[in-house]
């Protein structure tokens, strides 16, 4: 057999429906309407194709592949080894895409990663037909298992031998801030959908991988450990050359998880972006501690246009729990910087963490209120195994179900004083309370952008909404 590697980004079926998942750290159910391009996979293929190993990127989800067409299509040229990510709510299906594939390709090197079975990669070992896990990030194992390496000698990597789980040491790989430019080319770029892009075409890319934060109940830390490992900023500009010249993008999400966490190289990620003078706008994601008001005037003088926090909550007590080192007085300053600036705001808020009542939601409504937000998306809490939230819940005993982890919609979870349909009701009367307010929408009506992109947001809100929650 001929060394050849597929990475697949499976179009799963859940409970009768299509469905599609973020498959990165995250790990999340996203909208039909928001599949993201699988940036994990095109740095795999990129760091393959410069190993001179053929490589396909199958994108099955976006080219409404079922499984069967995706194995009949694999059986025609079978590859030595085929991998494909995971997430929280995809593992039945996934399970069953390697059933098929081991059926069809019974010489082929199966893989998975995804935070999900790396933070348990056992059930998955034992109960599906794949022949390795991947611990973390998928780039590094793959190349040496597509080079044939003995899997003893890979890093982050698990398997079954005679019944029992080995497992390899978990290191963070060396080659990530080298990778060549991630593989966009083996993507079908045209099928991806940015939510609430401001300008298209709009894609994502990333500079660093990891955090420096502690929220309890985020699963970055399953992959990451808290470091963050930067790209070295001549890379990140020849990526964006990229994006710009060769792709015709005209915005692009920067997917970092706190891409302002080192302010010195967001001041000399600006300075380059300027000098380049591309007509690229960008929006990033930042922690309200990482951010100052001269920081948020370089970035929106660099094109940035909307930076959107993770807030989580308007309760100071809450807040402090939640393990992400941030006040609520932090979350009025960057909300007020930011709009000095001329830029955005979108916050990220959660309801259901420990204490969660409705007086804490009222409070977190309040604040987004007062912050004058432009846009919000509010989750439920999802007690996801390898968070501590997750452990804290568990050991409660209380309601947890990671398969129904959504970047949007409805989750699961539970509190003292609320079970898991009040969390979701709580979570759609902040919707309503803020999104419904007669201020809102006026002030949406008087600018032109703003009339523009509420009606782009309302169109995109409706059908995620449909997507996800109907
Ligand atoms: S700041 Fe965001 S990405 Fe970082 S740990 Fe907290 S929730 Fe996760």
């Amino acid at each position: 057999m001929e060394t050849l590697v597929a990475l697949i980004d499976p179009l799963a079926v859940i409970d009768g429906r299509k469905a599609f998942f973020l498959r990165d750290v995250f790990g999340g159910e996203v909208p039909l309407s928001c599949p993201y391009p699988p940036l994990e996979l095109a740095f795999t293929a990129a760091v393959l194709r410069e190993a001179e190993i053929p490589v396909e990127i199958v994108a099955a989800n976006v080219l409404d592949l079922p499984h069967h067409k995706v194995v009949s299509r694999l059986s025609a040229r079978p590859p030595s080894l085929v991998a494909f990510p995971s997430a929280w709510g995809s593992l039945e299906d996934d399970y069953l895409l390697l059933r098929m594939l081991r059926e069809a390709l019974p010489d082929t090197k199966l893989a998975i990663f995804g935070p999900n079975v790396t933070a348990e990669p056992e059930p998955t070992l034992k109960k599906s037909a794949v022949d390795f896990v991947i611990l973390g990030e998928p780039e590094e194992a793959i190349l040496l298992l597509a080079q044939g390496a003995s899997p003893e000698v890979v890093p982050n990597l698990a398997w079954l031998e005679e019944d029992e789980v080995r497992q390899t040491e978990r290191v963070f790989p060396e080659g990530w801030a080298t990778y060549p430019l991630p593989a966009r080319d083996l993507l079908p770029l045209d099928l991806y959908t940015i939510p609430f892009a401001r300008r298209l075409p709009c894609t994502t890319m990333a500079t660093t991988r990891g955090c420096p934060s502690a929220c309890t109940f985020c699963p970055t830390h399953i992959w990451n450990k808290r470091t963050v490992r930067p790209r070295p900023l001549d890379l990140v500009m020849q990526e964006i050359d990229e994006i710009v010249q060769r792709y015709g993008f005209r915005e692009v999400v920067i997917r970092d998880d706190t891409f302002t966490w080192n302010r010195e190289r967001v001041i000399e990620f600006c300075s380059l972006l300027r000098e380049r003078n591309h007509d690229l706008t960008w929006r990033c994601f930042a922690t309200v501690n990482t951010v100052d008001r001269e920081l948020l005037f370089a970035m929106a003088g660099a094109g940035c246009t909307q930076v959107c926090y993770g807030f989580e909550s308007g309760d100071p007590e809450l807040l402090s729990r939640s393990g992400k080192r941030t006040t609520v007085e932090q979350g009025r300053d960057a909300a007020r910087w930011s709009h000095e600036a001329g830029l955005e705001i979108s916050g990220t808020f959660l309801v259901g963490m420990d204490g969660e009542t409705r007086e804490t939601v009222n409070r977190s409504i309040a604040f987004a209120k007062e912050a004058k937000l432009d846009y919000l998306q509010v989750n439920v809490a999802t007690p996801l195994p390898g968070t501590s939230f997750g452990r804290r819940q568990d050991k409660k005993g209380r309601n947890s179900d990671p398969r129904s982890f959504r970047w949007f919609g409805a989750a699961t979870g539970e509190t003292e004083g609320l079970g898991p349909d009040e969390l979701i009701r709580e979570s759609r009367r902040f919707y309503r309370e803020f999104y419904l307010r007669p201020s809102y929408v006026a002030g949406r009506l008087r600018s032109r952008r703003g009339l523009q992109s509420l009606a782009s947001h309302a169109r995109l809100g409706l059908r995620m909404v449909r997507d996800t929650v109907l």
